[in-house]
């Protein structure tokens, strides 16, 4: 598996933000090939090359988690489910040795083997907000970042298809005097429904 970093912080985003966690970013990205437009937006464009970071086996990965000592870990990148069954036997070894494993996807890949992850946050992509059939039941949350072409719309379909995520509206960055109202907006018109600020951007932490 081709490895970007890892680093122990709080999570910046969505429904565990506050939470202390080790990230693993993987290497490569197929937002590129798929022609999504997050690529405008993109805040980890260091991660989109497959060839990027070191080679590292699942070994490595679970001795640096559990040296960090936080019990819990991100896994993320880039598409970390284009690691594949490597990523399957990867959250199999993190749980045995007692992690709770997140993972975060885009959204257009099937989830590699059998294995579940504790906790599955699909952040699904402009223009059609694809999640592939194979996660059905298995988002755990839904991550939409509200970007200057957001429709509403879009995330009460998702929402309705994903009965049990929690859905967590999130202003692009760059855009935030203008996306942060129109989310905050969404939010108050669909209780339940939450904002998330990047809180590592407001912390200036990794
Ligand atoms: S899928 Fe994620 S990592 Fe890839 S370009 Fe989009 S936002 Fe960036």
């Amino acid at each position: 598996m081709r490895v970007l970093e890892v680093f122990d912080s709080l999570q910046g985003e969505g429904v565990w933000a506050g939470v202390a966690m080790t990230f693993v970013r993987f290497a490569g990205c197929n937002a590129s090939d798929l022609r999504l437009g997050c690529l405008a937006w993109c805040d980890t464009p260091q991660s989109w090359r497959a060839d990027g970071g070191v080679e590292t086996d699942s070994a490595q990965i679970v001795e640096r988690v559990l040296r960090g000592g936080l019990g819990r870990v991100c896994l993320t990148g880039g598409e970390p489910l284009l690691q594949g069954e490597h990523l399957a036997r990867l959250i199999e070894r993190l749980q045995d040795a007692g992690v709770l494993v997140h993972v975060e996807t885009n959204g257009t890949l099937p989830p590699p083997g059998a294995t579940r992850p504790d906790w599955v946050t699909v952040s699904p992509k402009p223009p059609d907000y694809v999640i592939v059939g194979g996660l059905c039941g298995m988002v755990d949350e839904l991550k939409v970042v509200v970007d200057q072409d957001f429709q509403v719309a879009w995330v009460e379909a998702l929402a309705a298809e994903h009965p049990s995520a929690a859905v967590c509206l999130q202003p692009e960055a760059s855009r935030l005097a203008e996306t942060g109202k129109v989310a905050a907006d969404a939010v108050l018109a669909h209780p339940g429904w939450r904002l998330s600020i990047q809180l590592h951007r407001v912390l200036g932490i990794p």
